[in-house]
């Protein structure tokens, strides 16, 4: 059992004084939505695993690592110091950027980059071996890109996409693990494209290499977890046990 103030810390809402005082001043209930009912005692324990609370009229599952997916708008950068866009770390809360860990402030990370002008799904997380295993190559985790391009596309680019093409870093080819046009082979813009790796640009150079040009790209799953329909772009969400099932 913990404080409630002491729970609160641990998720990032300030530190344990701020806490106490958005307790204290009714900005703090147990439970969910509108059946959440408020606590304005502090110091009251709770047993932290799997509670859920409304803070500042939000939901909030307490957590002891963090994992998210988020649908990446266009026109964001991944990096925490952009260059150029905003940084898809101002789409979540504070807590979730600045949880204290172990003494240091430590947030939530992006595992593995997309472009700026990319969308779709996008994994974050605190756990560190969470983070390592997901990016590992070792792994092998599908992601399916949907992409759009300049040139309607022909089947003999989808045979040497699944054949393997050189990029300019590396002499060893890369190929998708499956590729399917979308629609009428000669006519369609649309592509739907399986990779294993996460080389830098690796979508654009692979289709630049057969003589195409990405004009879109969304990323509409990983491993087994595919962007919910209703998770809009710049909206994150938890992710469930039932989705980490799909990660594996
Ligand atoms: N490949 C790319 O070229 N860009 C991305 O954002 C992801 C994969």
């Amino acid at each position: 059992m913990q404080q409630l103030q002491d729970i609160l810390y641990s998720q990032g809402f300030g530190t344990r004084r701020v806490c106490a005082g958005l307790v204290q001043q009714g900005l703090v209930a147990i439970g969910e939505g509108d059946a959440a009912v408020v606590c304005r005692e502090s110091a009251q324990p709770f047993e932290p695993e799997g509670l859920r609370l409304r803070v500042q009229g939000r939901d909030w599952q307490v957590f002891a690592k963090a994992y998210l997916m988020l649908h990446k708008p266009a026109g964001t950068e991944c990096s925490q110091k952009p260059s150029t866009y905003p940084s898809i770390y101002t789409l979540l809360p504070a807590p979730l950027r600045q949880r204290p860990a172990k003494g240091a402030v430590q947030g939530v990370q992006a595992i593995g980059r997309l472009d700026q002008d990319t969308t779709g799904l996008l994994l974050m997380s605190d756990d560190g071996q969470f983070i390592h295993r997901m990016a590992s190559p070792k792994h092998h985790l599908p992601k399916v890109y949907e992409v759009t391009v300049k040139h309607a596309l022909e089947t003999s680019q989808v045979e040497r996409l699944l054949a393997g093409v050189v990029l300019d870093d590396d002499p060893k080819p890369v190929a998708a693990t499956a590729c399917e046009i979308v629609g009428e082979p000669g006519r369609s813009l649309h592509l739907r494209l399986t990779l294993t790796q996460g080389k830098y640009h690796q979508v654009k150079r692979m289709l630049a290499a057969v003589g195409n040009r990405v004009e879109g790209l969304h990323r509409s799953r990983i491993g087994g977890l595919v962007l919910p329909p209703d998770l809009a772009p710049g909206q994150w969400r938890w992710l469930q046990a039932e989705d980490m099932a799909l990660l594996k």
